[in-house]
C-alpha cells in the first residue's frame, strides 16, 4: 500500500471560465412546453409553467414572470430557493468528496444519521436508513416489517385516503384505485381501515390481531387533502399495535422536517398523544430541494429486523444528499424556523379565515402544511387563476388547495395571497375553465 498526499483538487465554483452555461436562456415558456412533450413522458401532464430561477419564496418562469411559490415543490422547498447557506454546503461536500458506495461511509452521512435520531427523541438502539426519496423510505418501512416475526405476521394494515408513494411496495400501501389499478397485482397483505375510525381499528386487531406486522399511517394527510387524524387516534393504534407485537409506522415524509412547526408532527402533544413510535419515514422536506430520505427505526428492535445483504441503494447516504440534509436542518435551528412556522402558520390560517367570503368553508392544518376547503368543486380552477395572478398553489382535491410554503415566507409576502382569497368571487361555477 502506498500512503500518498492528497493532491490538489480542481475546484471550479459556478460562473468561473469553467462553468457550462444553463440552457434556461434558450426560449419561451410556450417553446420549452412544446420540447417537454417531445422527450418527457407523458406522466404528469402538461407542465403548467417552465421555471428557470428562485430566490427565497418566489420563482420565475421563462418568459421572466414572477410567482410567489405557496406549495414549495409539494412541502420540499423549506428555506426558499437558491438559499446561500444550502448552497454552499452542497457545493462544499461535492468540491470535497461527492459519492462514495456504500461499501464506505463518510462523516456527513454518520452525523446526518445521528441528527435524525437527536430530533426524533430515538431511543438507544434507534437506527437510521437513508434514502433518495420518499417511496423508498416506505419501501424500507414495508421491507423491515415483512422481516417482522420473520414474516409470520402477512397482514399491514393502512388507512382510507393514504398515500405513501408509487413504487410497487408503497403502492401496495396507497389508497387510491386510479394510482393502483393498472400495476395489480401489488404486493399482497394490506388492508385499508376507514380514515380515523377508532371502532375500525378496534375491529382490525380484535380478529387476527397478532398477524398484523405494522400499521402504517400518515398523522395528517397530505395528498388526500391535509387531514388530520382525529385526536386520541395515534394513542389508540399504539396501544393495539402494543397489544398485538405489530409495528407502528408514521409516515411523516410531508409532515416531517420542521413543516408542522416541530421536526415531527407526531410530536405535537395533540396530534401524537405522547406515543414513541416503531418507524418513522421522512423525505420531502429533508434535503429543501436535494433528494434524500430516510427511515428511522426506533429502538433496537425495530433497528435489527432488516440484517446485512438484506436491503441497499446506490444514492441512499451520499454525502452530498447528507450534507444538503444538515445543512437543512442546521438552518431550521440557527434562524428559528420552527417557532416562525408555527406563529405564521397560524396568522395565515386565521387571516385567510377573517377574509370572510363565503367560498372558503374552513381552514385548517398546522404550521405551514395549511388547507383551504372551498365549498364547491372549484379548486382547479382558482388555482389556475392564482397562477395567472402569480401564486403557485395546489388544488390536492376538487375542494382543497393546499399551501406548503417554504419555511422563510414572511407576513408581508403572502398577503397578496390573502387578499386574492378574499377576492374570489363567491357564485365562482364549477364547470368554467380559466
Ligand atoms: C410525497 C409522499 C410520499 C412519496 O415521496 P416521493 O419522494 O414522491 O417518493 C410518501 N408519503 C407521503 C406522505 C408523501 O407525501
Amino acid at each position: 500500500m502506498t500512503v500518498t498526499s492528497p493532491g490538489t483538487p480542481r475546484h471550479r465554483a459556478p460562473g468561473t471560465d469553467d462553468a457550462l452555461p444553463l440552457p434556461a436562456a434558450d426560449g419561451s415558456v410556450a417553446q420549452w412546453t412544446a420540447r417537454y412533450t417531445h422527450a418527457v413522458m407523458d406522466t404528469f401532464g402538461p407542465p403548467q409553467r417552465v421555471l428557470v430561477r428562485g430566490e427565497g419564496p418566489y420563482v420565475w418562469d421563462a418568459d421572466g414572470v414572477r410567482y410567489l411559490d405557496l406549495l414549495g415543490g409539494i412541502a420540499v422547498n423549506s428555506l426558499g430557493h437558491a438559499h446561500p447557506t444550502l448552497t454552499a454546503a452542497i457545493s462544499a461536500q461535492l468540491g470535497t468528496l461527492g459519492h462514495i458506495s456504500n461499501f464506505f461511509a463518510s462523516p456527513t452521512q454518520i452525523a446526518l444519521a445521528e441528527r435524525l435520531l437527536a430530533i426524533a427523541d430515538a431511543p438507544e438502539g434507534s437506527r437510521v436508513f437513508l434514502t433518495s426519496s420518499g417511496t423508498e423510505a416506505t419501501e424500507a418501512a414495508l421491507k423491515l416489517t415483512r422481516r417482522h416475526s420473520a414474516g409470520a405476521r402477512p397482514r399491514v394494515l393502512a388507512l382510507e385516503g393514504a398515500f405513501h408513494g408509487r413504487s410497487m411496495g408503497a403502492l401496495s400501501l396507497t389508497h387510491k384505485q386510479a394510482y393502483r389499478e393498472p400495476f395489480e397485482p401489488l404486493p399482497p397483505g394490506v388492508e385499508f381501515l376507514p380514515f380515523g375510525d377508532a371502532d375500525a381499528l378496534r375491529a382490525a386487531f380484535a380478529h387476527g390481531g397478532d398477524e398484523v406486522a405494522a400499521l402504517v399511517v400518515e398523522p395528517i394527510q397530505g395528498e388526500a387533502g391535509v387531514r388530520p387524524l382525529p385526536p386520541g387516534y395515534l394513542a389508540l393504534a399504539r396501544e393495539l399495535t402494543t397489544a398485538h407485537g405489530a409495528l407502528l409506522v408514521l409516515d411523516e415524509v410531508q409532515t416531517g422536517m420542521g413543516r408542522t412547526g416541530r421536526w415531527f408532527a407526531h410530536q405535537h402533544p395533540h396530534i401524537g398523544g405522547g406515543v414513541r413510535p416503531d418507524v418513522v419515514t421522512v423525505a420531502k422536506g429533508l434535503g429543501a430541494g436535494f433528494p434524500v430520505g430516510a427511515a428511522i427505526a426506533y429502538g433496537p428492535q425495530a433497528a435489527e429486523l432488516l440484517g446485512r445483504g438484506q436491503h441497499g441503494t446506490t444514492f441512499g447516504g451520499n454525502p452530498v444528499a447528507a450534507a444538503a440534509a444538515l445543512a437543512t436542518i442546521g438552518v431550521i435551528e440557527r434562524d428559528g424556523l420552527l417557532d416562525h412556522v408555527t406563529g405564521l402558520g397560524e396568522r395565515l390560517r386565521e387571516r385567510l379565515r377573517s377574509t370572510g367570503n363565503p367560498l372558503v368553508r374552513e381552514v385548517r392544518g398546522e404550521g405551514l402544511l395549511v388547507a383551504v376547503e372551498l365549498d364547491r368543486p372549484v379548486a382547479a380552477r382558482v388555482a389556475a387563476d392564482a397562477l395567472a395572478a402569480g401564486f403557485i398553489v395546489n388544488p390536492c382535491t376538487p375542494t382543497t388547495l393546499r399551501l406548503a410554503p417554504p419555511f422563510v415566507l414572511t407576513d408581508d409576502q403572502v398577503q397578496p395571497f390573502v387578499d386574492l382569497v378574499a377576492a374570489l368571487p363567491a357564485d365562482l361555477a364549477p364547470e368554467e375553465t380559466a
